[in-house]
Parts: C-alpha cells; sequence; structure tokens
C-alpha cells in the first residue's frame, strides 16, 4: 500500500528546520522518498497543503498497566478490566499523535501481542516490563501496615513489579524480564509518590545490587534506567552504571555534574506532578501520596534548569498514570516555560528515538524511517503552547502509512 503525504511543509530534525513544501511517500508502511513533486500512483493521499508535517511523537515515560489513579481500586482489578482499560489508553496516545512510546513499567505484553494481531490500536511500545524493587521500595506496593510479613524469600512479583533483594535476586528478576521481551530495565533507586510506605528522600537498592542489574542489561546491548528524585539516589545509580535517571526533581549541581559525567541521560516528566496535583484528590490517590506529591512538584521546574546548566542531556515523557493521560501533550507547554521548543524537540525526536534503541526508524521523515507522521495546523517551533493542544492542532495522525485520525 501506497500513501502519499503531498504539499505539507516538512520537518528536517537533523537541522530541526523545516524545508518547504514536499511530497513524503510511505510504501507498506516505510517511507521510501521525500520528493519536491511525486507523479507516481498512491492507495492513500493526505493533502497536507498549508501545514507542517513532523514525525509521530514520541513518549518516553508511560505506564499503560497503572491503569487508573485510584490505586485501593486498582488492587481488585480483574485482567479484564485491565486490558479494556488499557486498550483504552493506548488508542487515545495515537489519536494524541503519540507513535511510539518507552513503558517504564508493569506488564503489558499482553497489550503488545493485542495491537501486534490488530486487536487493539496503540502506539509501538518498548518496555521495561515488571519494576525492579527492594523490599519496601517503590514498586513494593504492599503498605507497612502487615504485623507479619506475607514472605520472606528475596523474590515476589506482581503485574506492576517484582520485588528482588540481594544482587543474586536481581540478576534472576532481571533475567526473567530479559527473558520475556523487556527491552530495557527499570530499577526504583528512591521513594516515589506513588506507593504506601517509601519516604521521596530514601535511597533503594545498593551499589552491588544495581551492578548486578546493569551487566545483565549490558549482556543484552540494553541499558537500565532508574526512578530517581533524590541526589544521593540518583549519585548512586549513575556510579553503578544506571543509563537514564527518571523523573530527577530533586536533583543538585552535583548530582547534574554526575549524570552528565557519566554520559547518562534525565527523563523528566513535570505534567504527571502538575496532574497529580489539580486532580489527585478527585480521582481517589490517598492524603499520603499527594503530601508527596506536592513535595516533587514545586521542584520540578528547577531540576530542569539545574539540568540545563550542567550540560545534563534531557529525554521526553509524562509519566502519566491512568486517567490523568489526556493532559499528555502539555508536558511541551510546561517544558516550554524554561526551555526553547527546538531543544524540547529535539529531547524528544533525537535523545528519546535513541532510547527506544530506534535512530532514523522514529523521530525522523527521510527513507527508511516508519511511515508515522503528524500532520500539523501550528509550526511547533514558533508556538508549542498552540503545538500541545492535539485537539485542534493536529489535522491528521498517521502510523504505519495508514491514517488513524482525519480531522
Ligand atoms: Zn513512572
Amino acid at each position: 500500500m501506497r500513501t502519499v503525504v503531498s504539499s505539507g511543509n516538512v520537518l528536517d530534525t537533523a537541522s530541526m528546520s523545516f524545508v518547504g513544501e514536499r511530497d513524503v511517500v510511505i510504501d507498506d508502511g516505510i517511507i521510501v522518498e521525500v520528493v519536491d513533486r511525486y507523479e507516481g500512483s498512491s492507495d492513500i493521499v493526505v493533502d497536507a497543503g498549508g501545514k507542517f508535517v513532523v514525525p509521530g511523537l514520541i513518549d518516553g515515560h508511560v505506564h499503560f498497566r497503572l491503569a487508573t489513579m485510584d490505586f485501593r481500586r486498582i488492587a481488585s482489578m480483574s485482567e479484564v478490566e485491565f486490558g479494556i482499560r488499557m486498550s483504552t489508553l493506548a488508542r487515545q496516545t495515537v489519536e494524541r499523535g503519540f507513535t511510539t512510546v518507552r513503558d517504564l513499567g508493569g506488564d503489558v505484553s499482553g497489550l503488545i501481542r493485542a495491537i501486534s494481531r490488530g486487536v487493539a490500536s496503540g502506539p509501538r511500545i518498548l518496555r521495561a516490563g515488571r519494576m525492579l524493587t527492594q523490599t519496601g521500595g517503590h514498586a513494593d506496593t504492599e503498605g507497612g501496615e502487615r504485623a507479619v510479613p506475607s514472605c520472606a524469600c528475596s523474590m515476589r512479583s506482581t503485574v506492576f513489579g517484582i520485588v528482588a533483594d540481594g544482587p543474586d535476586a536481581v540478576r534472576k528478576a532481571a533475567r526473567h524480564n530479559l527473558r520475556d521481551g523487556s527491552d530495557f530495565l527499570k530499577l526504583h533507586v528512591s521513594g516515589g509518590v506513588a506507593t504506601p510506605s517509601d519516604p521521596l528522600e530514601s535511597v533503594q537498592y545498593t551499589h552491588e545490587e544495581i551492578c548486578a542489574a546493569v551487566v545483565e542489561a549490558e549482556h543484552r546491548q540494553t541499558y537500565v534506567s532508574a526512578h530517581a528524585y533524590s541526589p544521593e539516589s540518583i549519585k548512586l545509580a549513575v556510579g553503578a552504571g544506571v543509563h537514564t535517571i527518571e523523573h530527577g526533581n530533586l536533583l543538585d549541581d552535583e548530582s547534574a555534574k554526575a549524570i552528565a559525567a557519566n554520559n547518562a541521560v534525565m527523563v523528566p516528566t513535570l505534567v504527571t506532578y502538575d496532574a497529580m496535583e489539580e486532580e489527585g484528590e478527585k480521582l481517589g490517590l490517598p492524603k499520603t501520596n499527594r503530601d508527596k506529591n506536592t513535595k516533587v512538584f514545586k521542584a520540578g521546574l528547577a531540576s530542569l534548569e539545574i539540568a540545563r546548566r550542567n550540560g545534563v542531556t534531557l529525554g521526553f515523557g509524562t509519566d502519566l498514570i491512568g486517567e490523568t493521560q489526556i493532559r499528555q501533550n502539555h508536558e511541551f507547554a510546561l517544558r516550554h516555560e524554561v526551555e526553547p521548543a527546538v531543544d524540547i524537540l529535539r529531547s524528544m525526536w533525537e535523545t528519546t528515538a535513541k532510547l527506544c534503541h530506534l535512530e532514523g526508524r522514529i523521530g525522523a521523515i527521510a527513507p527508511n524511517a516508519f511511515g508515522d507522521i503528524v500532520v500539523s495546523r501550528v509550526n511547533p517551533l514558533d508556538d508549542l503552547v498552540g503545538f500541545s493542544n492535539p485537539a485542534t492542532a493536529f489535522s491528521h495522525v498517521i502510523q504505519h502509512g495508514r491514517v488513524v485520525v482525519d480531522r
């Protein structure tokens, strides 16, 4: 099947500039040429005249498995309800222009299979699989109210995470995930907002435990990502070979320098804290979690400025949970408060494409890239805030050469 996106002003993401009116020719889902005027045959023509043609968007931090913000309810959710909710989230993600995502934790293998079989629609998903965490860590969903531990073994798991203590258990958990198709690994090395019993400042895992996961990832030509807020946890992670720091809200100059010195990447996710601040209570987020959120929310924008002045490479992600995923594109507007549009777009189409191991195949409109395209009425380089409203900005979303949104 041949699709031609005709007469739009095409973005060259290498120079991050619009090159003028071009026709983009997509054969069987792959871009084959970008030419001044295409005169051959085609099955589908999308008229992009007067509009801006950009690559499909990439979200470097999503969680389809965290299908609702009401964590009390999630514990009793059936796999059927998970499936219905996850497929809705996945379809809406593409409708907002995101054709590739990196899923940072929770079992989404069934969703990926459903999308590949055409039963569900959704983006291309690169996944961490279940998140690795220590007992009492940020993916340990058991609260602190149990009189007797449910288990004293070194590993136990849920659909969200694997609780693994000690280098051997971490190694085994890492191998489980890699065997089951994880594209990279995810560890929790500091406290987080969404769990009951780990303070934000807590440092989780030891150097030896993190190293065990890093070795397993490197043996599979991939990397470890780590959820981390505090300077101590960030320094611990990058010192042990972790490649991406997710969130990084409580970053200081010293920990920023450590990220840069280790050629690691930070993936900020400002919009999720904004969403939890505004909607958490209404959606059932417990008070202890809301109090934690206020603290990281306030530090978010400052962490970006600290990262930038210390030369930290930034990726692009959102980390929105369940119902709040509708705010996904608002991350552009939030970051634009401290960053130029061109830097934010590069963090997505260049850095995050690399984190997906898909350089040249996503984040580019050029031969051999996937035919994933957004046709926008708004020039993102001039008006990134306007670009952050997909319902008004995007006229078409094209995935693998198929038109999935036509507004
Ligand atoms: Zn996350």
